[in-house]
Order: structure tokens, then sequence, then C-alpha cells
């Protein structure tokens, strides 16, 4: 099949016409019309077999999974999401795994109105290159480099779930519930748009961990970080991981996670609570540099390498 039928048949009933989108799949370029006034937040992933997730992973997943990490970057802005760019390289044309990979894109595009813009396919090795831009309104962002000493550091959700899960397929044990955080990670939009709405100018998405994630708002902001290991969130599983094993790297380096991590003056903590979402309180900013992890008597742990995207 030649690439422009191929992307006629799986993906020009992604990018319905509307204010925004003048033309869609189809020609030569798409024609978008951003809203009067509103700012273009873009991001990029690309995702390689064996590198970043099993070649025998579930179409499904794969197309959720694709979206969902550049989801997560929008998220960590407090960005709309709006339009995607697809790059698609695949070993060969297979139309049931096709359908599974746009099924799993589809599912969480219409979730939170994302319409597919343009894209392009090649046979190679598989792997998929995903552009995602997003709305924010000027003044209305958060980013890496505003954080100050004083600050008090926050998460969404919990962490480790992921690099357990991947610790476990390793190992060629079932994750069972796990596995979905690995494969089907959910993107922090709603909770993105909340915390930006409600005041908060400095988070990021957890990817590569929380170590060297808040480190990377540490950095652009010019001050340290200081985390107490008991506060921080975990599901029952990786709770008893870590209570058995020791391994607290996985939880602060395994990476995978995308939630927020945020941070916010400690006069203005009390905005948190009218949100309708957890986040737990797990440190604060000092000045200096880079992340220390606190165990509870107060002495600290050496940190765990900072996460390298797996090769099987
Ligand atoms: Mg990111």
């Amino acid at each position: 099949m030649a690439e422009f039928a191929l992307i006629q048949r799986y993906f020009s009933g992604l990018s319905a016409p509307g204010q925004d989108v003048l033309l869609g799949v189809g020609d030569d370029c798409a024609l978008l019309q951003p809203p009067a006034g509103q700012q273009l937040a873009m991001t990029m992933d690309t995702l390689i077999a064996s590198r970043h997730f099993f070649p025998d992973i579930d179409p499904v997943s794969l197309g959720h999974k694709s979206l969902a990490v550049n989801l997560s970057d929008l998220a960590s802005m407090g960005a709309k999401p709006a339009w995607a760019l697809l790059s698609l390289s695949l070993p060969k044309i297979d139309h049931g795994w096709l359908q599974g990979f746009v099924r799993g894109f589809q599912t969480l595009a219409e979730r939170f109105g994302v319409r597919l813009v343009g894209g392009d396919t090649c046979q190679g090795e598989l792997s998929i290159t995903m552009q995602l831009t997003g709305f924010v309104e000027p003044g209305r962002k958060m980013l890496r480099s505003s954080a100050r000493p004083g600050d008090l550091v926050y998460v969404t959700g919990t962490l480790g779930d992921a690099a357990l899960a991947l610790q476990l397929l390793r190992a060629g044990k079932d994750p069972g519930e796990l596995r979905k955080h690995l494969e089907m990670p959910q993107p922090r939009i709603v909770e993105g748009r909340m915390l930006v709405e409600a005041g908060v100018r400095t988070c990021i998405d957890l990817s590569d961990g929380l170590v060297a994630d808040l480190g990377h708002i540490c950095e652009r902001s010019g001050c340290a970080a200081r985390v107490h290991a008991q506060r921080l969130p975990l599901s029952s599983r990786v709770r008893s991981h870590v209570q058995e094993s020791g391994d607290l790297a996985l939880v602060v380096a395994g990476g995978d996670d995308y939630e927020l991590c945020f941070t916010l003056p400690a006069s203005t903590q009390s905005l948190l609570e009218t949100l309708p979402f957890e986040s737990t309180c797990i440190g604060e900013i000092i000045p200096g540099k880079g992340v220390e992890l606190l165990q509870e008597d107060g002495n600290k742990l050496s940190l765990p390498q900072a996460w390298e995207h797996f090769v099987s």
C-alpha cells in the first residue's frame, strides 16, 4: 500500500476540521488557526522499539503511550492540547497492528481534544515520533525556572509503579495491575490545567525519575531541593517492594512515572485544598545546588544514578 493510501486509510479520520484546523491530513501541509491571543506550546518525543518499549508491546498500548508522553509535557506547562503530527517507521504494513495503534492513539486523543493534523510513514525499524502542540494564555504557564528557596515541593499520584513493572517484566514475571502504569500512563492534563489556573508557576513532568527531573527544576531555577524519603507517595505494591529490597532507587530514579512535580511558596499552600485531586508535599526548595534525599533520622541517602532509557 502506498504511503498516501496508508495515511488516508488510518489517519484521515482523526483530524475533524474545526475552528482551529482549517485543513487536516490529506494535503502537503495542514492549515491551522491558533485562537486569538494564545501562545503555542510545542513538544516532540521519539519512542524506539527495544529502547523505549518491548517490541511485542500491545499496539493499542503503544498508540496510547506515544501520545501520552507528549501530553505529559504539555501538562507540565499547563497547556491545553491541540494538534499532533505523527511520523511512523514500520518494519512492515500489518493492518491489525495499525488498527490497534490508531485505536490506542484515538481513544486518548478524543479524551483530551487532540486532532492529528499530519504525518509521515516509512519502512524501517519500529519507531514513533510525535510532535504535539498546545495553547497557553500569556502569563499563565508553568516553567522549570521559577522555583525559589522556601517553596514546597509536591508530586501528584504515586512514584515507582512503572519502574517496578519494568523490573518484573525484565525478570520474566507478570507485573499484573502495575503493567498499565508502564504501558498506559495517564497524562496529568486536567491537573496541569488546574494548577496553572490556581496560580502555580513551577512544574515539570516526571519522565526520567524524581531526582533527575526535580534536578532540572533546581538547575534552571538556580537552587537546590531537599526531599524527605518517608514522605514519597507509594502504592502498596511499591511500598512492600521497597521494604523488602531497600531499593529506593526504583522510586526516585526509575522513570516513566508521568506524574507532575511542582513547587509553590509555602504561603500559598492552602490553594491546593480547593483542587479536586491529591498531591503530596515531599520536601522543599533550599539555597544551593542539586537534590538531596533525607532519611527519617535526618541522614542523607546517597542518590542513585538517574534513569537511562532501557536497552533490551
Ligand atoms: Mg518533560
